[in-house]
């Protein structure tokens, strides 16, 4: 791993529910370098979505700490946050969608940079015919590039996804893969994405957390060590996706359908 850009250090939280207390997440500790992909897999309400929204800044912990590479020269790193349904502004063009938080940002981006950026995103993410149309008139792979695409915009250094690919068909999952892995290598972005999908994430990650079940721990962090771009039809990627499968589901996987 590179210097890490995030430290996550005991991330404690617990929620009341019917008058109860009820622990979800419990002393969730890990870094994530520079540049990395870092998948996050676990079960089903194991508390994925909250430790991201955490690390997002949208929602407190009860104990513990992230952190920030204090080196940055602004004091501090910037997140941007992708969610499953995408949560595109339905009355907006894709360009004008992908914009539009430039336009509020503090940053005070000059209107031929905005333009520039736009252009850039869009050929990126492979939306440049769709720039003037809505977003009802895309499918849903579309509608998720528009939605990185966005979260791009403000050059976040870290972009934060949550099951971003689970609406998705799988040949249009593999394209938006593919998209992130060509994106970390051009802007140098690092990215944090919660899965439940094993393939994707060894195709992708360069390491998988792994949470237990509620409340969740660290239950293992697997580093995937194989050369991009990956073949899922390979031997070594095969066993890795099985072992990942196994931890997470507790069970023998299959390949996608
Ligand atoms: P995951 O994303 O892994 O499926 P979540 O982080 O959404 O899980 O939720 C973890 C657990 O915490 C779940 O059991 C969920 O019902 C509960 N939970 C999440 N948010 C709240 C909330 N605001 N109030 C009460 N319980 C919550
Ligand atoms: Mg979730």
């Amino acid at each position: 791993m590179t210097d890490p850009v995030l430290s996550l250090d005991g991330l404690t939280k617990t929620f009341s529910e019917d008058g109860k207390t009820c622990p979800a997440l419990c002393g969730i500790s890990f870094d994530v370098g520079a540049q990395e992909i870092v998948c996050i897999m676990g079960p089903s309400g194991c508390g994925k979505s909250t430790l991201l929204r955490i690390i997002g800044g949208l929602e407190h912990a009860d104990a513990g700490t992230v952190q920030w590479d204090a080196g940055n020269e602004n004091g501090g790193l910037s997140a941007a946050m992708v969610f499953q349904d995408h949560a595109l502004f339905p009355w907006l063009t894709v360009e004008e969608n992908l914009v539009y938080g430039l336009r509020l940002s503090a940053q005070r981006v000059p209107e031929d940079e905005i333009r520039r950026r736009a252009d850039t995103l869009l050929s990126l993410t492979h939306l440049g015919a769709f720039a003037q149309v809505f977003p009802h008139q895309l499918s849903g792979g579309m509608k998720q590039r528009v939605s990185v695409a966005r979260a791009l915009a403000v050059k976040p250094d870290v972009i934060l996804m949550d099951e971003p690919f689970s609406a998705l068909d799988p040949f249009t999952r593999r394209e938006l893969e593919d998209a992130i892995l060509e994106i970390r290598r051009d802007m140098k972005t690092t990215i944090l994405i919660v899965s439940h999908d094993p393939e994707g994430a060894v195709y992708i990650a360069d390491r998988i957390v792994i949470l237990s079940e509620r409340p969740a721990t660290v239950a293992e962090i697997h580093s995937i060590d194989l050369p991009y771009p990956r073949d899922p039809a390979d031997p070594a990627f095969i066993r890795l996706r099985e072992q990942v499968t196994q931890k997470v589901l507790g069970k023998q996987g299959a390949t996608r359908q």
